[in-house]
Protein backbone atom coordinates (compact mmCIF):
# COMPACT_ATOMS: atom_id res chain seq x y z
CA UNK A 1 0.00 0.00 0.00
CA UNK A 2 1.43 3.48 -0.79
CA UNK A 3 1.84 6.03 2.15
CA UNK A 4 0.81 9.11 1.66
CA UNK A 5 1.47 11.72 4.59
CA UNK A 6 -0.57 15.35 4.72
CA UNK A 7 2.75 17.18 3.36
CA UNK A 8 3.49 21.08 2.29
CA UNK A 9 2.70 19.63 -2.04
CA UNK A 10 -0.38 18.19 -0.75
CA UNK A 11 -1.73 21.36 1.42
CA UNK A 12 -0.87 23.72 -1.58
CA UNK A 13 -2.90 20.74 -3.77
CA UNK A 14 -5.66 21.22 -1.48
CA UNK A 15 -6.07 24.47 -1.57
CA UNK A 16 -5.62 25.16 -4.76
CA UNK A 17 -8.24 22.92 -5.37
CA UNK A 18 -10.67 24.12 -3.05
CA UNK A 19 -10.19 27.37 -4.60
CA UNK A 20 -10.80 26.38 -8.13
CA UNK A 21 -14.22 24.61 -6.94
CA UNK A 22 -15.35 27.65 -5.19
CA UNK A 23 -14.59 29.73 -8.46
CA UNK A 24 -16.52 27.15 -10.26
CA UNK A 25 -19.45 26.86 -8.20
CA UNK A 26 -19.71 29.74 -6.44
CA UNK A 27 -22.96 30.33 -8.93
CA UNK A 28 -24.36 27.68 -6.80
CA UNK A 29 -23.21 28.38 -3.79
CA UNK A 30 -25.11 31.63 -4.24
CA UNK A 31 -28.10 30.60 -5.52
CA UNK A 32 -28.96 28.22 -2.15
CA UNK A 33 -28.21 31.50 0.06
CA UNK A 34 -30.65 33.24 -2.18
CA UNK A 35 -33.19 30.94 -1.54
CA UNK A 36 -32.51 30.66 2.60
CA UNK A 37 -30.08 33.47 3.19
CA UNK A 38 -28.60 36.66 1.61
CA UNK A 39 -27.39 35.52 -1.68
CA UNK A 40 -23.39 35.75 -0.64
CA UNK A 41 -22.04 32.73 0.03
CA UNK A 42 -20.18 32.09 -3.05
CA UNK A 43 -19.12 35.61 -3.33
CA UNK A 44 -17.45 35.41 -0.16
CA UNK A 45 -15.99 32.51 -0.55
CA UNK A 46 -14.72 32.86 -3.92
CA UNK A 47 -12.88 36.32 -2.96
CA UNK A 48 -11.95 34.70 0.23
CA UNK A 49 -9.87 32.09 -1.82
CA UNK A 50 -8.09 34.16 -4.25
CA UNK A 51 -7.03 36.09 -1.59
CA UNK A 52 -5.58 32.79 0.11
CA UNK A 53 -4.01 32.34 -3.41
CA UNK A 54 -2.13 35.64 -3.35
CA UNK A 55 -1.21 35.72 0.62
CA UNK A 56 0.43 31.51 -0.27
CA UNK A 57 2.32 32.67 -3.29
CA UNK A 58 3.50 36.28 -1.44
CA UNK A 59 4.42 34.75 1.73
CA UNK A 60 5.20 30.78 0.34
CA UNK A 61 4.27 29.17 4.29
CA UNK A 62 6.85 26.13 4.92
CA UNK A 63 5.16 23.75 7.18
CA UNK A 64 1.68 22.64 6.33
CA UNK A 65 0.43 23.90 9.67
CA UNK A 66 1.77 27.44 8.49
CA UNK A 67 0.03 27.25 5.07
CA UNK A 68 -3.43 26.34 7.14
CA UNK A 69 -2.75 29.05 9.57
CA UNK A 70 -2.43 31.69 6.85
CA UNK A 71 -5.40 30.22 5.23
CA UNK A 72 -7.42 30.91 8.32
CA UNK A 73 -6.08 34.20 9.24
CA UNK A 74 -6.52 35.57 4.91
CA UNK A 75 -10.26 34.04 5.25
CA UNK A 76 -10.92 35.86 8.18
CA UNK A 77 -9.51 39.06 6.64
CA UNK A 78 -10.89 38.76 3.84
CA UNK A 79 -14.53 37.08 4.44
CA UNK A 80 -17.39 39.28 5.33
CA UNK A 81 -20.13 37.24 6.86
CA UNK A 82 -20.20 34.45 9.21
CA UNK A 83 -18.88 32.41 6.82
CA UNK A 84 -15.28 34.03 6.87
CA UNK A 85 -14.20 33.60 10.46
CA UNK A 86 -15.40 30.27 11.01
CA UNK A 87 -14.05 28.78 7.96
CA UNK A 88 -11.16 31.18 9.09
CA UNK A 89 -11.35 29.53 12.39
CA UNK A 90 -11.32 26.18 10.90
CA UNK A 91 -8.66 26.83 9.03
CA UNK A 92 -6.37 28.44 12.06
CA UNK A 93 -7.40 25.02 14.06
CA UNK A 94 -6.42 22.92 11.42
CA UNK A 95 -2.84 24.53 10.56
CA UNK A 96 -2.11 24.84 15.27
CA UNK A 97 -3.07 21.43 15.59
CA UNK A 98 -0.73 20.03 13.03
CA UNK A 99 2.44 22.74 14.18
CA UNK A 100 5.08 22.82 12.41
CA UNK A 101 5.32 19.29 11.55
CA UNK A 102 6.72 18.57 7.82
CA UNK A 103 3.82 16.18 7.40
CA UNK A 104 1.19 14.92 9.15
CA UNK A 105 -0.16 10.96 8.76
CA UNK A 106 -4.38 10.13 8.43
CA UNK A 107 -4.26 10.35 12.24
CA UNK A 108 -2.51 12.95 13.13
CA UNK A 109 -4.84 14.53 10.62
CA UNK A 110 -7.91 13.56 11.76
CA UNK A 111 -7.03 14.64 15.23
CA UNK A 112 -6.39 17.76 13.60
CA UNK A 113 -9.47 18.19 12.03
CA UNK A 114 -11.79 17.06 15.04
CA UNK A 115 -9.97 20.38 16.52
CA UNK A 116 -11.16 22.42 13.11
CA UNK A 117 -14.73 21.69 13.65
CA UNK A 118 -14.57 22.21 17.77
CA UNK A 119 -13.14 25.41 16.75
CA UNK A 120 -16.15 26.17 14.65
CA UNK A 121 -18.73 24.73 17.15
CA UNK A 122 -16.93 27.12 19.69
CA UNK A 123 -17.33 30.29 17.39
CA UNK A 124 -20.80 29.66 15.84
CA UNK A 125 -22.50 27.56 18.80
CA UNK A 126 -24.24 25.35 15.97
CA UNK A 127 -24.90 21.53 16.75
CA UNK A 128 -25.44 19.11 14.14
CA UNK A 129 -29.08 19.09 13.59
CA UNK A 130 -29.41 23.17 13.20
CA UNK A 131 -28.38 23.31 9.49
CA UNK A 132 -24.93 24.74 9.12
CA UNK A 133 -22.10 23.95 7.80
CA UNK A 134 -21.55 21.51 11.32
CA UNK A 135 -24.05 19.21 9.29
CA UNK A 136 -21.24 18.56 6.88
CA UNK A 137 -18.49 18.93 9.22
CA UNK A 138 -19.02 16.74 11.79
CA UNK A 139 -19.58 13.24 9.99
CA UNK A 140 -17.06 14.04 7.68
CA UNK A 141 -14.45 13.95 10.25
CA UNK A 142 -15.85 11.21 12.07
CA UNK A 143 -15.51 9.59 9.07
CA UNK A 144 -12.13 10.47 8.77
CA UNK A 145 -10.85 9.58 12.11
CA UNK A 146 -12.71 6.29 11.68
CA UNK A 147 -11.16 5.40 8.39
CA UNK A 148 -7.70 6.86 9.28
CA UNK A 149 -5.89 2.94 9.59
CA UNK A 150 -6.84 2.75 5.73
CA UNK A 151 -4.76 5.56 5.04
CA UNK A 152 -4.89 9.27 3.86
CA UNK A 153 -6.75 8.32 0.25
CA UNK A 154 -9.52 6.28 1.73
CA UNK A 155 -9.98 8.52 5.00
CA UNK A 156 -10.40 11.77 2.76
CA UNK A 157 -12.87 9.61 0.24
CA UNK A 158 -14.54 8.38 2.86
CA UNK A 159 -14.61 11.53 4.63
CA UNK A 160 -15.73 13.37 1.61
CA UNK A 161 -18.57 11.04 1.45
CA UNK A 162 -20.04 11.32 4.52
CA UNK A 163 -19.81 15.54 4.13
CA UNK A 164 -22.22 14.90 0.77
CA UNK A 165 -24.31 12.82 2.51
CA UNK A 166 -24.03 15.78 5.79
CA UNK A 167 -25.20 18.49 2.82
CA UNK A 168 -28.18 16.30 1.50
CA UNK A 169 -29.48 15.61 5.00
CA UNK A 170 -29.95 19.74 5.69
CA UNK A 171 -32.31 19.98 3.10
CA UNK A 172 -35.38 19.16 5.02
CA UNK A 173 -34.05 20.72 8.47
CA UNK A 174 -35.40 23.91 9.83
CA UNK A 175 -31.90 26.39 10.22
CA UNK A 176 -31.72 27.24 14.47
CA UNK A 177 -28.21 29.63 13.95
CA UNK A 178 -27.41 32.02 10.90
CA UNK A 179 -29.55 33.76 8.71
CA UNK A 180 -31.38 31.39 7.44
CA UNK A 181 -32.88 30.27 11.09
CA UNK A 182 -35.02 34.24 10.57
CA UNK A 183 -37.09 32.48 8.14
CA UNK A 184 -38.03 30.15 10.41
CA UNK A 185 -39.90 26.78 9.33
CA UNK A 186 -39.56 28.51 5.70
CA UNK A 187 -35.92 27.55 5.97
CA UNK A 188 -36.51 23.96 5.38
CA UNK A 189 -37.25 22.27 1.78
CA UNK A 190 -33.38 24.20 0.67
CA UNK A 191 -29.90 22.47 1.40
CA UNK A 192 -27.41 24.97 3.52
CA UNK A 193 -25.22 26.51 1.70
CA UNK A 194 -22.27 26.11 4.34
CA UNK A 195 -23.01 22.86 4.43
CA UNK A 196 -22.97 22.65 0.72
CA UNK A 197 -19.31 24.63 1.04
CA UNK A 198 -18.27 22.56 3.68
CA UNK A 199 -18.85 19.33 1.15
CA UNK A 200 -17.11 20.78 -1.66
CA UNK A 201 -13.94 21.93 0.47
CA UNK A 202 -13.79 17.92 1.59
CA UNK A 203 -14.52 16.59 -2.22
CA UNK A 204 -11.72 19.29 -2.88
CA UNK A 205 -9.18 17.17 -0.12
CA UNK A 206 -10.53 14.12 -1.60
CA UNK A 207 -9.38 14.43 -5.22
CA UNK A 208 -6.01 15.41 -4.12
CA UNK A 209 -5.44 12.91 -2.40
CA UNK A 210 -6.79 10.50 -5.38
CA UNK A 211 -4.52 12.15 -7.52
CA UNK A 212 -1.38 11.96 -5.00
CA UNK A 213 -2.13 8.24 -4.19
CA UNK A 214 -2.57 7.14 -8.17
CA UNK A 215 1.05 8.93 -9.03
CA UNK A 216 2.67 6.75 -5.57
CA UNK A 217 1.55 4.05 -7.09
CA UNK A 218 2.66 4.75 -10.99
CA UNK A 219 6.06 5.99 -9.02
CA UNK A 220 6.02 2.36 -7.33
CA UNK A 221 5.53 0.42 -10.30
CA UNK A 222 8.06 1.98 -12.36
P1 LIG B 1 -23.80 35.26 5.98
O1 LIG B 1 -24.82 34.33 6.56
O2 LIG B 1 -23.24 36.20 6.99
O3 LIG B 1 -24.27 35.93 4.73
P2 LIG B 1 -22.41 33.34 4.35
O4 LIG B 1 -23.56 33.48 3.42
O5 LIG B 1 -21.05 33.45 3.75
O6 LIG B 1 -22.53 34.33 5.56
O7 LIG B 1 -22.47 31.89 5.05
C1 LIG B 1 -23.68 31.31 5.42
C2 LIG B 1 -23.41 29.93 5.98
O8 LIG B 1 -22.65 30.04 7.19
C3 LIG B 1 -24.66 29.18 6.39
O9 LIG B 1 -25.19 28.49 5.28
C4 LIG B 1 -24.19 28.25 7.48
O10 LIG B 1 -23.75 27.00 6.97
C5 LIG B 1 -23.00 28.97 8.05
N1 LIG B 1 -23.32 29.51 9.36
C6 LIG B 1 -23.97 30.65 9.66
N2 LIG B 1 -24.05 30.82 11.00
C7 LIG B 1 -23.44 29.75 11.54
C8 LIG B 1 -23.17 29.31 12.89
N3 LIG B 1 -23.56 30.04 13.95
N4 LIG B 1 -22.50 28.15 13.09
C9 LIG B 1 -22.10 27.41 12.03
N5 LIG B 1 -22.31 27.77 10.74
C10 LIG B 1 -22.98 28.90 10.51
MG1 LIG C 1 -24.91 34.91 3.08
Amino acid sequence: MSRMDFDLPLARSWIDAAADRVTAEHAELTALDSAIGDGDHGANLRRGFAAVRTALTERQPQTPGALLLLTGTTLISSVGGASGPLYGSAFRALGKALGDAPAADAAAFGAALAAALAAVERLGGAAPGDKTMVDALAPAVDAFQAAAAQGFAAAAATAADAAAKGRDATEPLVAHKGRASYLGPRSAGHIDPGAASAALLLAALAAVCAAGAEGAEEAGSA
